[in-house]
């Protein structure tokens, strides 16, 4: 498993998340944030062991 940390979209908060490195094509897995628990959309691509895509957003579409 690869340890990527990001900036929750909800609550601000730095969070580690785990991605799957055996998918190597635009694998797209919801992850709840550990603080505030609400679901992030999170697309990732690997070639290799190298993580070339990585982008996420709120589940919802409400994001401005
Ligand atoms: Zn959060």
């Amino acid at each position: 498993m690869y340890e990527k940390e990001l900036t929750c979209p909800y609550c601000l908060e730095a969070i580690t998340i785990l991605l799957d490195m055996g998918s190597d094509y635009n694998s797209e897995i919801i992850e709840d944030c550990e603080v505030c628990c609400r679901p992030i959309e999170i697309k990732y691509s690997f070639d290799e062991d190298e993580l070339i895509y990585f982008n996420y957003k709120k589940i919802e579409g409400n994001e401005f």
